[in-house]
């Protein structure tokens, strides 16, 4: 079905509440979002407006309490904890603002690790072929064995995104990507993001930063657990 494939992410009445009894928190509020295979999207809004929640259960990380979520053309809301655990090391890249790499473990073990949770596992050579061409896609050819504590804030991140990259997710999931970083690593980091959206990839984006979200195709403000602005942008490249 050609449908299925157009819209990667696909939610309805997305309604997370958290807490029981009388003190509860709607964090989500019915978030009706389509974002297409391709698109670069930031998502903005201030402090408690459930930019959290929402990438939780985009990413898989979480349930939603009502509603609907079909990711790539799967409907993904009502699986347990093991099923959703399948489906994001598929289909999900997660990139966070403060890396999330190991310590004192090289750059090229990092970028191995999702192969620990692959249900058809490759010979430990591909394996490694994998991870070594993914690092070079990012620029590392020359860190590969390098540890976290031996690179820069800019490498680490590019390291994370090696890995993020590595099962071909179907959607790249970014916390603050460049929250961390000088201006410069951000820019550079901010670019390969642009080159990976340039090849294909489906972005979503957290950010604060107003400059970032207008490099995006498009910003999604989220207010009070619901999409308050879904905009696209002027100057964001188009595809
Ligand atoms: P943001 O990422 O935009 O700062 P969050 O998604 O973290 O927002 O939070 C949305 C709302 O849900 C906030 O009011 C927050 O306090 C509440 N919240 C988030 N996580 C939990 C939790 N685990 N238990 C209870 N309330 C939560």
């Amino acid at each position: 079905m050609n449908e299925r494939t157009e819209q990667i992410i696909e939610t309805q009445g997305l309604t997370k509440i958290y807490g029981m009894g009388e003190i509860t928190v709607r964090a989500l509020d019915g978030v009706d979002i389509r974002i297409k295979r391709g698109e670069f999207v930031a998502v903005m809004g201030p402090s408690g407006s459930g930019k959290s929640t929402l990438m939780n259960i985009l990413g898989c990380l979480d349930r939603p309490s009502a509603g609907s979520y079909l990711l790539d053309g799967e409907d993904v809301s009502h699986l347990d904890k093991m099923q959703l655990a399948a489906i994001r090391s598929r289909q999900i890249g997660f990139i966070f603002q403060s890396y999330n790499l190991l310590a004192r473990t090289s750059a090229i073990k990092n970028v191995m690790l999702p192969m620990l949770y692959e249900r058809i596992k490759s010979a430990a050579g591909e394996q490694e072929e994998r991870a070594a061409a993914a690092l070079a896609a990012v620029g590392l050819a020359d860190r590969m064995t390098h540890q976290p504590h031996e690179l820069s804030g800019g490498q680490q991140q590019r390291v994370a995104i090696a890995r993020a990259l590595l099962n071909d997710p179907a959607i790249l999931l970014a916390d603050e990507p460049t929250g961390n970083l000088d201006s410069r690593s951000g820019e550079e980091i901010m670019a390969l993001l642009h080159d990976l959206h340039g090849r294909g990839r489906t972005i979503m984006m957290v950010t604060h930063e107003l400059d970032l979200a207008e490099q995006a195709q498009r910003t999604i403000v989220m207010r009070d657990g619901r999409i308050d602005i879904d905009k696209r942008n002027g100057a964001g490249e188009g595809r």
